[in-house]
């Protein structure tokens, strides 16, 4: 394979090229194809001028990536944080592509995102950089070339001026450009909670594959945004299942006789995060990660789960809610470690997202909605048939659960490339 160009340089773009090789390795991938499924087809930079609230004005950066246009349009989330640059961006487009592929989504896989922190800017400075933003990518997107949705950072709200920005543009209201919108403008019954509720749909599923009952399991979930505590409450409240440790980005908690998730709730009514919970200890982040459970849930950020805790995780069933959570060195030990921890692999475990993402753009093409009991059944049915898919791939190949959903998802876009061909 050629070195990706400079651009991508980001330690989530070497894991995404990591387990790229791997997967191309043991399927046999020919080198003359090895690039051209790996490179994202277009990267785009765009610098975004804001009149900030104090009369001064910055300049923001932001990006979006296209991972492969061979199966439909591109598709993927927009992620507002100050981690974003190039690299981790089109390390997520990759990802993407083959989320999508695994769930049989008529799409590749893309992503953006903007360098900041949501929490820095008042609401007119977030909607200027926001229209901004979908101003800047108008010649790039389409509902027929890329079509955005939420992520780490944004929200129905954000997702709204993105529609709005395009629509002003276009002259006419074009609600299938953007996913993940508020119901009443074209978004999706049971978008928001679709990450979630897909994770927490397949915990249940692991559970009774392994013949454990949920009531009385313990969970740990890292994370408590739209996913982390969307799948925490389903499993809480309708399962029966202890969450024993609870983190986010600026406090983790730990109780093994469980954490009452009703006061969470009415903390969070009051509070923009957990820092000042006192509902339960406090506990060290990393420290949480290794507690004894049943159901370790990262939902937060990528490469938590590395070389140096992996094989201290006392976990039965590793459900990865957040994209890119395991690094390849942990892949390794958790490999070694097949019979003890049921790993879920992101590609599939968080695709409830885009899934509903899908159904949301079907929905608007053909303006006829379906309602959220609709939704539920035919997410649930995808997400079903996609585990099925990897067990039965594990199983006869005997392979890891990360290397049989990319075997499958790999797989589906070589042929896609193969079959169109390479033009001219
Ligand atoms: N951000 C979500 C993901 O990582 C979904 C993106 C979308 O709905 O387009 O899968």
């Amino acid at each position: 394979m050629l070195t990706p160009p400079a651009i991508y340089a980001d330690p989530a773009f070497d894991m995404a090229v990591e387990q790229f090789r791997l997967i191309a390795d043991y399927l046999n991938i020919d080198h003359n194809d090895r690039d051209r499924l790996l490179l994202p087809k277009r990267a785009i930079t765009v610098a975004l001028p804001v009149h900030r609230d104090d009369g001064s004005t910055t300049v923001f950066t932001g990006y979006r990536v296209q991972h492969h246009l061979t199966m439909g349009p591109t598709k993927g989330g927009t992620r507002f944080a100050p981690s974003v640059n190039m690299g981790e961006i089109a390390a997520l487009s990759i990802w993407m592509s083959w989320k999508c592929a695994l769930a049989g989504l008529p799409y590749g896989g893309a992503k953006g995102g903007i360098t900041l922190n949501p929490r820095e800017l008042s609401i007119r400075e977030l909607e200027a950089v926001s229209r901004r933003y979908m101003q800047e990518m108008i010649p790039f997107v389409g509902p027929h070339t890329d079509i955005m949705g939420p992520d780490m950072g944004t929200n129905e709200q954000i997702m709204a001026w993105f529609m709005d920005t395009y629509s002003v543009h276009m002259g006419h209201t074009v609600s299938e450009i953007v996913t993940g919108k508020p119901v009443f403008l074209g978004g999706s019954a049971g978008r928001r909670e679709s990450t979630g509720r897909g994770v927490a749909f397949l915990v249940e599923r692991a559970l009774d594959f392994l013949k454990i009952k949920p009531e009385g399991c313990t969970a740990i979930v890292q994370g408590f945004g739209n996913v982390g505590s969307v799948a925490a409450e389903a499993l809480y409240y309708k399962s029966g299942v202890k969450i024993i440790g609870l983190s986010d980005a600026y406090a983790a908690f730990y109780d093994p006789k469980g954490i009452d998730l009703d006061q969470v709730q009415v903390h969070l009514r009051n509070h923009p995060d957990l820092a000042n919970f006192t509902g339960a200890s406090r506990i060290d982040p990393e420290e949480m990660l290794v507690q004894p459970c049943d159901i370790l849930i990262p939902a937060a950020v990528d490469r938590v789960i590395n070389g140096s805790n992996a094989g201290r995780l006392q976990c039965r069933i590793l459900a990865e809610a957040a994209n890119g959570p395991t690094t390849p060195e942990a892949d390794v030990i958790l490999d070694q470690r097949y019979n003890e921890i049921l790993l879920i692999p992101d590609i599939l475990c968080n695709a409830g997202g885009v899934i509903v993402s899908y159904f949301e753009w079907v929905q608007d093409l053909q303006n006829f909605f379906w309602n959220e009991t609709e939704i539920a059944d035919r997410l649930f049915r995808i997400m079903d048939g996609a585990f099925t898919a990897v067990v039965k791939r594990a199983k006869t190949e005997k392979i890891p659960y990360r290397r049989a959903a990319l075997a499958i998802a790999v797989e589906r876009v070589l042929k896609a490339k193969q079959t169109r061909g390479l033009f001219p």
